[in-house]
Parts: structure tokens; C-alpha cells; sequence
């Protein structure tokens, strides 16, 4: 792989990063570092995670932190979750 091929791979995998980084919630830093370090394979694990319903997540109401969309109880401030509302957020 030349050098030309290999930096445009890497800005691709940085553009994934981040969207994945928002998508996902952790920094927009470290999914350009991720894509950048990652390159191509990030793009793929973009796609497997993005069909693992267990990184679905959603916001607790009580103390605004990211939760699991399946957790009953907020790890944050351990208050009882209301039921899953199937809304995109
Ligand atoms: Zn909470």
C-alpha cells in the first residue's frame, strides 16, 4: 500500500471516528485517534457496533447521564429507569 492510499484510508477511518464518537458517545478526539490509528478497521467495527443492541443508549432522566437502553437502573445515580420508550434519540 503506498503512502497516498494509506492517508486517505486513515482520513477516511477519522471521518467514521467521529461519527461514530457521536453516535456512541465518548469523545470526538478519541474517534479520530481511533480512525486514524485504525484506518479501515475502523470502519468495519463502526458497522459491528452499530448492529450491537447493546450499545444502544439513551439519556437518564434524573441525572442526564448516557445509560443502556436496556438498563432498568441508572448506573450513574442508581434511580429506577422508566420502561424503554422506542424513540430515536
Ligand atoms: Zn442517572
Amino acid at each position: 500500500m503506498d503512502l497516498l492510499a494509506l492517508l486517505g484510508w486513515s482520513l477516511f477511518g477519522a471521518l467514521i471516528g467521529v461519527s461514530a464518537a457521536q453516535r456512541r458517545g465518548f469523545s470526538t478526539t478519541a474517534g479520530v485517534l481511533g480512525g486514524l490509528l485504525l484506518g479501515p478497521l475502523a470502519f468495519l467495527m463502526y458497522f459491528v457496533s452499530g448492529v450491537t443492541k447493546d450499545d444502544q443508549r439513551r439519556k437518564c432522566p434524573f441525572c442526564a447521564e448516557q445509560v443502556k437502553a436496556d438498563a432498568i437502573v441508572c448506573k450513574h445515580c442508581h434511580r429506577e429507569l422508566p420502561p424503554t420508550v422506542s424513540r430515536a434519540s
